[in-house]
């Protein structure tokens, strides 16, 4: 007996709303997992407009889509789109995912995960809960980055930024004594108290100059975890390396994020014995999403 059309599945369909979008890796590594896994489904950039992006992401309830990564500049609208919350969106007022459960639009975050499930592959909880940490940047990364390290119990984080200012109302609006703003021009000081440096400046980045840090008093065993990804290996983790620290680059942790939106998306978890690095940096050099 033939089945009829309605018995057959919808393919599932999920993907990734920014604007612009055209740059996102996104596609390329769930779309990776999507085949390896044998999942009937689909995931694809979307372009969002920022001036309607809360009403375009709670029309989402309406439509057949699993659900969304959301990234620049629409974290926000995306968190203020939301029926309800996660535990980690709550933390940081923003949503880097949406998805649907009970007839509810749910916004989540993934870089508190992203951000610590590298980390921990390369120091141990234990470690961490005794570590003073130097975080450079000021931005939307690094308000990622000190939600895990706060939830890893970190006793102490030291801000640095650019712009001093930045870094200053940045620590004022967590206001916890256990961390401060560094003046920029004393982050060379603060390299030796520190067990873990991290880089979540853009500084570093393709086409931009490399991170002005000297790691001179760096001790051997520190840890540098660079958040960016192009290149490859940043300017800072070169002379990490040369000088005997630990060294973490940036793409495990896009890695990581998108492994628990994928299983929001299509029910389960992505295959974890598949490396997608070099497919992901193949589609980097070759420039094709
Ligand atoms: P953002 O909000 O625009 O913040 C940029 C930060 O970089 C600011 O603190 C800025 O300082 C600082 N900066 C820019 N140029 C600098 C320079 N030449 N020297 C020193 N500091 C400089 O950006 P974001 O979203 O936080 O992202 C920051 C970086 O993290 C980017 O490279 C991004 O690719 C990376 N990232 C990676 C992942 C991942 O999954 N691996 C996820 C998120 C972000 P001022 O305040 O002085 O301008």
């Amino acid at each position: 007996m033939t089945s009829r059309k309605s018995d057959v599945p919808i393919p599932k369909l999920a993907g990734v709303c920014g604007w612009p979008i055209h740059h996102s890796l996104s596609p390329v590594l769930h779309n990776y997992w999507l085949k390896a896994a044998g999942i009937s489904g689909a995931y694809i950039p979307f372009a969002v407009r920022p001036d309607n992006a809360v009403a375009a992401f709670q029309s989402l309830k309406y439509t057949s889509i699993s659900g969304v990564n959301v990234t620049l500049p629409l974290k926000r609208q995306a968190f203020l789109a939301a029926d309800d919350h996660t535990p980690d969106a709550l933390k940081l007022g923003v949503s880097n995912c949406l998805f649907k459960r009970d007839g509810k639009l749910i916004g989540h975050n993934t870089d508190l995960e992203g951000f610590a499930t590298p980390l921990l592959s390369k120091i141990a909880a234990s470690e961490l809960s005794q570590s003073s940490v130097l975080l450079i940047g000021a931005g939307g990364a690094s308000r990622a980055v000190i939600g895990a390290l706060l939830s890893l119990n970190v006793p102490e984080i030291k801000i640095a930024n650019r712009t001093d200012s930045k870094a200053e109302s940045l620590a004022e609006s967590v206001n916890l004594p256990s961390l401060y703003a560094v003046p920029w021009e004393s982050r060379n000081a603060a390299v030796a108290s520190s067990q873990v440096i991290i880089n979540a400046s853009s500084a570093g980045m393709s086409g931009y100059s490399d991170l002005d840090l000297d790691l001179e008093t760096a001790r051997p065993g520190t840890l540098v975890y660079d958040l960016i990804y192009t290149p490859r290996r940043t300017g800072l983790l070169k002379e990490a390396e040369r000088r005997g620290c630990e060294t973490l680059g940036g793409l495990s942790m896009l890695i990581e994020q998108a492994r628990p939106s994928f299983r929001h998306f299509f029910g389960e978890a992505p295959p974890k014995d598949l490396d997608p690095t070099e497919t992901l940096y193949a589609a980097l050099k070759s420039g094709v999403r």
